[in-house]
């Protein structure tokens, strides 16, 4: 882990003894600045993870910069140093400081300082790499792989969530599901590869043709399944038809390549939307929409059923 220093001096000798005090220290990147105004320009352009500041300096001294910082990055620790009597310690201290050193410097006693005021710096980091990494973990674990929409089991987090809350506001939420038609042919005559290729060209496809607020998971095999928010039965009816024309002109490439494929595909789908006096709870929207696509199939396949 690589730390960013930034060292504020008026003088030039002073700025030169810090930074061959802490150039030892490979993991420390030493930035320099002349004045409190400079330091608050490079605070601005780059992430720091450290302040060393001298107290007195003219255009803006360590303590106006101090109470700068304060203000406005109270996170970031500060230390100052001065060449005059303990009462300027004292002071920064009060005002923010997470520790005061007296020139002339020792070394080593100075190196220990900056290590314990990084200490904390550290402990953040690697929180933020935590968080970071928590975050990726979720985004994974509601994702399909294959196609790169949400997965079944965020469904059921959504679901839950969106069907409350249609019941709490009264409003309406309506629930689609699409089912390729004789996709195990595709599979069989052209390869389990190339009907992946339809599975990743068909979510794009549902991605594209819904809106922003409306949801796509990946429901089945090749089974898909979208959220339609704030949309009522005539509107789900609207983007199912979209969804099936689009379905039936969508052209699929072959393997790796930008060359067409012999592939057709259609869709049946099958909707339910709420307020309805048989859904009391958020699964009869999915075993409503599950039970008009099961109709579509019998009806002769690539049409929309409304349950
Ligand atoms: P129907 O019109 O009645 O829906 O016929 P169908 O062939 O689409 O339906 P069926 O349920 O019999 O077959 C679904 C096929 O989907 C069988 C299965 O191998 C295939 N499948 C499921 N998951 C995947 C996948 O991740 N990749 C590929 N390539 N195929 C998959
Ligand atoms: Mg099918
Ligand atoms: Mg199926």
């Amino acid at each position: 882990m690589s730390f960013t220093i930034l060292v504020v001096d008026d003088s030039w000798e002073s700025r030169e003894v810090i930074t061959s005090i802490l150039n030892a220290q490979e993991d420390y990147n030493l930035i320099l600045a002349e004045n409190g105004q400079d330091a608050i320009r490079k605070l601005a352009s780059q992430t720091i993870d450290l302040v060393i500041t001298d107290i007195s300096m003219p255009v803006m001294d360590g303590l106006e910069l101090l109470d700068h910082l304060t203000q406005e990055k109270p996170e970031l620790p500060v230390i100052t140093y001065t060449g005059f009597g303990d009462l300027f310690g004292a002071k920064a201290l009060e005002r923010g400081a997470e520790d005061c050193v007296f020139k002339p410097f020792d070394a080593r006693d100075f190196r220990l300082r900056v290590a314990k005021a990084l200490k904390y710096s550290r402990l953040k980091k690697y929180q933020e790499m935590l968080e970071q990494k928590n975050e990726e973990l979720r985004q994974l674990s509601i994702t399909d792989q294959l196609t790169q929409i949400y997965n079944r089991r965020y469904l059921q987090e959504v679901l839950h969530r969106e069907f409350t809350r249609a019941r709490r506001y009264r409003s309406k939420l309506a629930l689609l599901i699409a089912d390729i038609d004789h996709f195990k042919k595709i599979n069989d005559t052209l390869g389990h590869l190339q009907g992946d290729v339809v599975l990743r060209e068909l979510a794009a496809l549902i991605r594209n043709t819904t809106r922003e607020v409306d949801i796509p998971f990946r429901f089945g095999g090749e089974e898909f399944l979208v959220l339609l928010p704030e949309t009522d039965r005539r509107g789900a009816e609207t983007v199912a038809e979209r969804l099936r024309r689009a379905a039936e002109a969508m052209p699929v490439f072959k393997l790796g390549t930008t060359e067409l494929a012999d592939v057709k595909i259609s869709l049946s789908i099958g909707l339910a939307s709420f307020p309805d006096p048989r859904i009391r709870h958020e699964m009869d929207l999915v075993i409503l929409a599950d039970e008009a696509l099961y109709l579509a199939k019998k009806q002769g396949r690539n049409c929309v059923m409304i349950g």
